[in-house]
């Protein structure tokens, strides 16, 4: 591609992300496709000759565009949300447009230390202190993933490495029910094994761990001859934003000597508002944080903040050093591949800058009152209805429901029914979680063109299709 064919190109794809933004809402949030469809409208392999840019480019229009769920969407309230502020999708286009390769510091210097001083912006921002060092990860599971690692040669003296696991005493590390599957995923991968993974019951609105629970669950693996090894803390959890208490919880680890990993992936962001740090008060006691600036803070995904309170240990337990990467002369530098699994590294530290920056934190923070404003007051609102009740107590902007006609069906169907016929509809995207057995339905406002007009759209939806439906 020559250079005027190329900003011809580039010009046409900014056109289009312009357009795209501008004309969101007039799109119903969920794809309207079946599963096959978009494939079987692309030839099974691949052209030999090359194609013109402007088929490509109709083709992206014409079968692509239309197969994507629209997670930009003001009335995208499913999951959480994977914003991308207009600030950064420009910083991706300028990292994409560099092509960039940040492993070591000298495949990329910017972009090391760029890392280095938007992550620290950010730790400032959420109100951790200064003996946290971060690094970016690809995902909060990655991020996850590592601490394990951390966590199982911390317990190994630093040796499981070299011998691998075999015929050791296991390993065990303490969790709540309410954790993402980020954190089953790391207990397999790391070779700790899910039954080594001890699920502490939970108690009170807020469904965190029991510290009695966790006491008694350590006590008697010691007893059984297993070494814990370490305890993983949601601040915000998936399915409900279940929220341990992290002071108590942290001294019964640190007396065992456990490793301590808190998952903040949704929730640590919202702390750049002071008044929400309650919530998470006594995180810094842990060694591993992980929260995501690409879920609610508009860094366009990945973009994931991991942070360390022992870099040593970290990097004992990840840093190799072939000849082939080694930086002589350069002692002082940081060469982030080090801390990572993977080797290479995209230049994600870019779009946390430009972020910081286009929004401010005083832009960032009224955004997310905004939101937590609106959820709650839709909740209050909603849990007034007939039939309508809470199935868990509100978290920042996170809420869960369900609804009863009374008339004694199944009422899991029924919760069913209300969510495949709200999403068809295409005006709003919700989706569901399990709370002690019982289907509910979630209810997060983050993205970041949401208005209170949609909140009150949502409402309205919610409570005329459980009408329909009774
Ligand atoms: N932890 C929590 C609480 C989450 O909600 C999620 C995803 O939604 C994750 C971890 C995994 O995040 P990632 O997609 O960055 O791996």
């Amino acid at each position: 591609m020559d250079g005027d064919t190329f900003r011809h190109w580039a010009h046409e794809a900014a056109t289009f992300a312009a357009d795209y933004r501008e004309t969101l809402r007039d799109q119903p949030v969920r794809a309207r496709t079946k599963p096959g469809e978009i494939a079987a409208q692309l030839p099974e392999s691949p052209p030999e000759d090359a194609e013109p840019m402007d088929a490509l480019f109709a083709d992206f229009r014409r079968i692509i565009v239309p197969g994507m769920t629209h997670w930009q969407h003001p009335r995208f309230f499913a999951y959480f949300p994977a914003n991308a502020s207009p600030a950064s999708v420009i910083a991706e286009m300028l990292s994409s447009a560099m092509g960039a390769q940040c492993l070591l510091w000298q495949t990329s210097p910017a972009a090391t230390e760029l890392e280095g001083v938007a992550l620290d912006w950010l730790r400032q921002a959420v109100g951790l202190p200064a003996d946290f060092t971060g690094v970016i990860q690809d995902s909060a599971s990655s991020a996850t993933l590592c601490a394990f690692l951390t966590m199982r040669e911390r317990a190994l003296g630093f040796t499981g490495n070299a011998t691998g696991l075999s015929g050791r005493e296991r390993l065990r590390v303490y969790a709540s029910a309410e954790v993402h599957t980020s954190i089953d995923r790391a207990a397999w991968v790391s070779g700790i094994g899910h039954d080594n993974l001890i699920r502490i019951p939970t108690a009170g609105p807020l469904r965190g761990m029991d510290p009695a629970a966790l006491e008694a669950a350590i006590a008697a693996d010691l007893a059984a001859g297993h070494r814990p090894a370490g305890l993983v803390l949601c601040i915000g959890g998936t399915g409900t934003g279940a929220m341990d208490s992290a002071p108590e919880l942290i001294r019964i680890a640190h007396r065992h000597g456990l490793f301590v990993h808190v998952d903040a992936a949704w929730a640590g962001t919202a702390m750049i508002c002071p008044e929400f740090r309650d919530l998470w008060a006594g995180v810094e006691a842990a060694d591993s944080i992980v929260l995501n600036p690409h879920k609610w803070l508009g860094v366009q995904f990945d973009c994931s903040a991991h942070y360390l309170r022992s870099v040593d240990d970290h990097l004992r337990t990840l840093s190799i050093q072939p000849e082939y990467l080694k930086t002589h002369g350069h002692d002082d530098i940081t060469n982030y591949s080090e801390w990572t699994v993977q080797l290479g590294r995209r230049f994600r530290a870019l779009k946390l800058w430009f972020v910081l920056r286009a929004h401010g934190l005083n832009g960032l923070r009224e955004m997310m009152r905004n939101h937590v404003r609106w959820s709650q007051a839709l909740a209050v609102r909603l849990a007034q209805e007939p039939g309508f009740s809470l199935a868990s107590t509100p978290v920042l902007s996170l809420f869960t429901f369900r609804h009863d006609p009374g008339d004694g069906r199944d009422l899991d169907a029924h919760m069913l029914a209300m969510l495949t016929a709200i999403n068809d509809g295409g005006d709003l995207y919700l989706t569901p979680t399990r709370i002690d057995g019982h289907l509910a339905i979630r209810f997060q406002a983050g993205a970041m063109e949401t208005t209170e007009g949609d909140v009150d759209a949502a409402f309205q939806i919610i409570r005329d299709t459980a009408r329909a439906l009774s």
